[in-house]
């Protein structure tokens, strides 16, 4: 696994705020759109499930708030996938805030369960590359010329 361990028990998971990261923090949220001298940049992969189907249209919309968020059904019905870029101080924070932009929409998403969470660091010159070394570049590197 190329991305940072997660904590597992729940003290860890306690963002600046004292919210369980998990549940997400809209301070949270709200800090991680400004970049910040104290901040590090972060993607996040979230996994939930609802109790109820989120509108299609609720799906796609998320493409317009910016910041990168996306939100993908993958197979399995009532469980999405969400995906975001943070500034914030760890990993922990990092997760608060992307979660955080469900509360923002708690209007369509009332009640949701984060089940699985991934936060990988990644500096702001080298955006589109992580830090870590994956699986896929070294293969791409080793290939060469044949
Ligand atoms: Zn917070």
């Amino acid at each position: 696994m190329s991305e940072r361990s997660m904590p597992h028990d729940a003290t860890s998971w306690s963002c600046p705020h004292g919210q369980d990261a998990r549940r997400g923090c809209e301070a949270c949220y709200e800090e991680s759109a400004r970049p910040s001298q104290e901040l590090t940049f972060w993607t996040v992969a979230a996994w939930f499930t609802t109790d109820r189907p989120i509108p299609i249209r609720t799906i796609q919309d998320v493409h317009h708030h910016g910041r990168h968020f996306a939100l993908d059904q993958p197979s399995a019905p009532l469980v999405y996938l969400l995906t975001g870029e943070a500034y914030a101080r760890d990993g922990v924070q990092a997760v608060a805030g992307v979660i955080g932009f469900l509360l923002q929409n708690r209007h369509v998403i009332a009640t949701f369960t984060v089940t699985e969470t991934r936060a990988t660091h990644r500096s702001p010159a080298t955006a589109t590359k992580p830090k870590t070394t994956r699986q896929t570049d070294v293969w791409l590197h080793e290939r060469g010329p044949s």
